[in-house]
């Protein structure tokens, strides 16, 4: 099989391409005005001026007053305000009810909040991540101070009613605190109509630069700084402005309408890239809504059987780019908390991709992308072969035409562990760099901790040029559970000396 290869990008969940019009706002200025905002004399002034239009720009695209942005470095940062606000809560409500569904950002903030004393209600989700305002109702405690639930789920897409939810709250003397950031240049986002006292956004995800977010306080809302420092922000976040990239947000919030008119279309090559994909796998498991209770470019869609880091490496290998439903990229072998507590098993979990789309997804990356799905569900597509964990074994080990890839990231750092023999340890992320250290002449065996990253290099390298490849599936830890001795003699664990050389 031959394919003429694209390079679709499938995760803009992750991050957006930068538009060419935030790109010009982040240069030009980057060229032109570096005087501090925050300085008296008259060259500030601009810079100064800069940044009330940028702040007007962000609130007209949220529709709330200026005054009430505040610039922050990213999204995660504007969560961890709550760090700062929760504090302010009477001392008989400082329970904080919230989605189990929230980005780590906000997940670990309200985990810290827990060890200082707060204590935690987690609302409960249905299988396709929904979480309606009578859940909020039903899990009400007396101490509740503060709600938290974003408006659009990262990972399913799923959409979630902040307006009501904030009314529920209110009227019972309650916060409402919305991470936002998925949900803006995707549907409306009305703050003042929402009621919410606090939300987040990222200029990252609406293809604006990387490195600055923005936190909504409602005028009258509790608030105090999480940032400590000089008074910039009207003292509410300290730091100079990064005057750049504000610049550069403002210029991608411009667009937020433009965006929201693409909505239609976006949903209309997701639902077909849905009805594709039922077609060739009849068995996999759309976890995402169906619209309108969906972000219109995002689809989870879990393929029972078939790990994701394989998948997610093939689609790779074609220029595909998607994300695995799970903390693939730090080399745990954690499921997607998000699945998980929406009831897939962690298999499920590990079985399951994000695809998220952007409004530059054409009719034709959507034939491509299901043309490569096609060639990879069906098999067509495997140029590189999977070693179960039991097939390794010391022959292989020790077999002259083959080198091994030990990717282990803990190689460094935990002293138990021993690089396999006849293996050459590899950065993940810099491999690129090391690619004249792997023979051409020699099969290649990938190996990792856990099964994520074996098949994500394998095919790189497939894509590279080499021919003879191979990854150990489920990593040296599934190795550890069928062969425990093979791996404490040659992988570590036991601290004998590596034998059988
Ligand atoms: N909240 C949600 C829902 C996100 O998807 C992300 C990024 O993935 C963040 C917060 C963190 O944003 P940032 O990268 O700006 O810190």
């Amino acid at each position: 099989m031959f394919r003429f290869r694209r390079t679709v990008y499938c995760d803009n969940n992750a991050t957006t391409q930068v538009s060419k019009k935030a790109q010009k706002a982040v240069a030009g200025l980057l060229g032109r005005c570096y005087a501090n905002p925050s300085s008296p004399y008259r060259m500030a002034h601009e810079a100064a001026g800069i940044l009330a239009d940028a702040r007007a720009c962000l609130a007209k695209a949220v529709n709330a007053p200026p005054e009430s942005i505040i610039f922050t470095s990213c999204a995660t940062e504007s969560n961890n305000s709550l760090r700062a606000i929760a504090p302010l809560l009477p001392p008989d409500k400082r329970a904080i009810i919230h989605s189990p569904l929230e980005h780590p950002a906000m997940l670990e903030t309200l985990f810290h909040l827990e060890r200082q004393g707060f204590s935690l209600i987690a609302l409960k989700p249905d299988r396709q991540g929904r979480i309606g305002p009578e859940e909020l109702e039903r899990a009400w405690r007396e101490d509740v101070g503060l709600a938290v639930c974003m408006a659009a789920n990262n990972e399913s897409g799923t959409l979630y009613d902040v307006k009501a939810m904030t009314a529920i709250a209110h009227a019972r003397g309650a916060l409402f605190f919305s991470d936002m950031v998925q949900a803006l240049g995707k549907i409306p986002v009305d703050l003042l109509d929402s009621g919410v006292d606090y939300a987040s956004f990222s200029a990252h995800k609406i293809h604006g630069p990387k490195g600055v977010g923005a936190l909504y306080v409602r005028e009258g809302a509790p608030f105090a700084p999480f940032m400590l420092g000089g008074h910039q922000e009207e003292g509410r976040r300290a730091g100079t402005e990064g005057l750049h990239n504000i610049a550069g947000f403002a210029a991608a919030a411009e667009d937020v309408p433009l965006l929201l008119a693409g909505a239609g279309d976006l949903c209309r090559r997701r639902d077909a890239l849905i009805a594709a994909l039922r077609k060739l796998a009849p068995d996999c498991v759309v976890n995402s809504p169906p619209a309108p209770e969906c972000q219109p470019g995002t689809l989870s869609v879990t393929f029972p059987g078939k790990a994701n880091a394989v998948l997610m490496g093939q689609l790779d290998y074609y220029g595909i780019s998607v994300a695995a439903g799970s903390a693939c990229n730090t080399g745990e072998d954690t499921p997607s908390h998000v699945l998980t507590a929406m009831g897939l098993s962690p298999e499920e979990a590990r079985s399951t991709l994000r695809i998220s789309l952007a409004h530059d997804f054409s009719d034709k990356d959507l034939r491509y992308v299901i043309a490569i799905f096609s060639d990879v569900l069906s098999g067509a597509g495997d140029t590189v072969t999977a070693v179960q964990p039991s097939r390794l074994t010391p022959e292989m080990l020790f077999a002259p035409d083959v080198f091994i890839i030990d990717l282990r990231r803990s190689l460094k750092t935990d002293y138990a562990l021993k690089p396999l023999p006849n293996s050459r340890s590899f950065p993940f992320f810099s491999i690129g760099k090391h690619l004249d250290e792997i023979p051409r002449d020699k099969h290649i065996l990938v190996t990792c901790e856990v099964g994520y990253d074996a098949p994500i290099i394998a095919y790189y390298l497939r894509r590279k040029g080499y021919r003879r490849l191979s990854f150990l599936t489920w990593g040296l830890l599934g190795w550890k559970l069928v062969r425990p001795e093979l791996y404490a003699r040659f992988a570590g664990g036991d601290g004998h000396a590596q034998g059988d050389g």
